[in-house]
């Protein structure tokens, strides 16, 4: 579990200078942030309220055991708007991003593939697989990348209105039809294969070899409780396709000092446009003044006035816990209960006294550079995904496995190393209860080391500390509900106009003066803080403050 001394500086504020502000935004994460920034920089006065100790929620850096800097959540960053970096000039606050060089998937069979930046190396790789496949591969990223470029006519505005009778929102309609209409024949369809399919039948429109896609087929799962033949899961593929670094897609990366260097550079900039942040200081409930939100009540009992209120928590924690069923009319509050949290996590953290040597490929190389996939073939990925269906952690899991000491020595003392190791479904509901996660924690992580160990038989011994993160300890700790990493399942039944809910897709809320801004909203999950720009930006756009 977290530690108190964090890496990145928590903002020093205890308590707020004054008891009335233009907004409130609560949470601290990197999508309140954001939004905090946004609204500031329009010259309104903002307040953002944390619970935790430190900012950043799930882009967050701790230091849990002297010298190892873990990114205990979030690892990668892919998905961060670049206007968001440019509009708040995070680069001067901070913020650096080191590439991701590769994806490495070692398997059982002594083999091992590699896919580089680079992409004749990769071909080279996938060669010894299927030489089809080698071939068709720059295909298959031309056609994600062009898909991507057209979601991101989607993912930076508002989520469109298709029962608005609104010109502008028709006008808006028919823009986003025009762009879809302006693919070639092949492409149309193919997103429209993509919106249903599962991952592992559209990878298998180019591709032949297991090996190749399973690894591949692993992103459409993130976050979701399906597994990769389930339908709808290529859609999320997609999702983690739309990394943009410097405009490039599909480029992630490292953020130097880890995921909470972000958060920190946002506050930073939220702070220099004036907003102020207090940490350690939860918020009890909205206040609400004939039905109307007016302002917040903290854990301490204190009361803060604002004109609007923005919640950056999830959907579930904002209605039903800080407003209250009772202030809510029951066809919502059905809405906010049915909107499904399931696709939980978890994630171990390692502090390791050596690197770890994977047998299918021995050596410091630059294939452990960057991420590292168990995922050798769909049936393995089917079994762990079996047993988290049936309310259990998975005993050989599929992870995502980075080591960022090995790019970034700043998150680890000379010598040692940092291993993150994500792990999905992992589900929260456990056939024996949520509450039973406590006496599996070590269980769960006894599963992932002696899964990984099967790879690198080295690896228990050169293990100093490591932190367990279940479900449970992402509820109880950062504030997700569920555990579920993106604030709710990215399944296409609560994306775009349907998230959090159909007819409250645009940050606004039944409850007048209160807004969302965090990833239960449009476009949903990851590091990419788009609900909290576009929810600060519709928001000075409605005149409301
Ligand atoms: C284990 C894990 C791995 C992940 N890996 C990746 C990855 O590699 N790449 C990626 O892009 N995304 C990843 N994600 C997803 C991504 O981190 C999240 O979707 C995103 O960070 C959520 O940001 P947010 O600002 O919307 O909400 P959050 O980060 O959840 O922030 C909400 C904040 O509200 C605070 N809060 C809660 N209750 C209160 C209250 N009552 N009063 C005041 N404050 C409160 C919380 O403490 C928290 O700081 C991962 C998430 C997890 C958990």
């Amino acid at each position: 579990m977290s530690g108190e001394s964090a890496a990145s500086t928590p903002r020093q504020a205890s308590r707020p200078s004054r008891s009335s502000y233009d907004a409130i935004v609560i949470g601290g994460g990197h999508n309140g942030l954001v939004c905090a920034a946004y609204l500031a920089r329009a010259g309104r006065s903002v307040l953002l309220l944390e619970r935790r100790h430190l900012l950043g929620g799930s882009a967050v850096s701790e230091e849990i055991y002297p010298g190892f800097i873990y990114s205990s959540c979030s690892y990668i960053v892919s998905l961060l708007r670049p206007q968001i970096v440019r509009e708040l000039d995070l680069a001067r606050h901070g913020l650096e991003i080191i590439p991701l060089e590769s994806t490495f998937t070692p398997y059982p069979d002594g083999r091992s593939l590699a896919r580089w930046s680079d992409p004749a190396r990769t071909r080279e790789e996938i060669r010894r697989f299927s030489a089809r496949d080698a071939d068709v591969y720059p295909e298959f990223g031309l056609a994600m990348g062009r898909l991507a470029h057209f979601a991101k006519n989607v993912v930076d505005v508002p989520a469109p209105d298709p029962a608005s009778l609104d010109p502008r929102e028709l006008l808006k309609l028919r823009r986003l039809g025009r762009t879809f209409l302006d693919f070639d024949g092949d492409l149309r369809w193919l997103n429209l294969k993509l919106m249903t399919m599962s991952a592992t039948d559209f990878l298998s429109l180019w591709f032949e070899n297991e090996q190749l896609m399973a690894p591949m087929s692993a992103s459409g799962i993130i976050g979701t409780l399906l597994g990769v033949r389930s339908p709808g899961t290529a859609y999320v593929l997609l999702h983690h396709y739309m990394g943009e670094i410097d405009g490039a897609y599909r480029a992630w990366g490292f953020s130097r000092g880890g995921m909470g260097r972000i958060s920190e550079a946002i506050g930073r900039a939220a702070e220099a446009h004036a907003a102020e942040i207090v940490t350690r200081a939860g918020v009890q409930r909205v206040l609400l003044r004939s039905g109307k939100a007016r302002g917040v009540v903290l854990e301490s009992g204190e009361e803060l006035q604002a004109r609007v209120v923005i919640s950056a928590l999830d959907p579930r924690r904002t209605f039903l816990q800080l407003v209250g069923e009772e202030h809510l009319d029951a066809e919502f509050v059905t809405a906010i209960r049915r909107f499904k949290l399931r696709g939980s996590s978890g994630k171990v953290n390692l502090a390791l006294d050596r690197l770890p040597d994977f047998k299918a490929r021995p050596g410091d190389g630059p294939h452990i550079r960057g991420d590292i996939s168990i995922a050798p073939d769909f049936d393995y990925l089917e079994r762990a995904y079996d047993q988290a269906k049936y309310g259990s952690f998975s005993e050989r899991p599929f992870m995502n496995i980075v080591i960022p000491s090995l790019v970034d020595p700043s998150v680890a003392p000379p010598g040692k190393h940092v291993m993150s190791i994500f792990v999905q479904w992992a589900p929260y509901h456990l056939a024996e209860g949520a509450h039973t996660w406590p006496q599996r924690r070590e269980a769960f992580a006894d599963a992932v080391v002696s899964t990984l160990a099967e790879y690198c038989p080295g690896l228990p011994d050169a293990i100093l500390h490591r932190q367990v993160l279940t479900p449970w300890d992402l509820e109880q700790e950062y504030g997700l509900s569920e555990g579920n990493i993106f604030h709710g399942e990215l399944s296409m039944e609560q994306l775009l106009f349907l998230r959090p809910a159909a007819g409250w897709a645009r940050y606004r809320t039944p409850i007048r003066n209160l807004w969302m801004c965090g990833s239960g909203t449009h476009p949903g999950g990851g590091v990419m803080g788009g609900p909290g720009e576009l929810a600060a930006k519709t928001l000075l756009k409605a005149g409301e403050i």
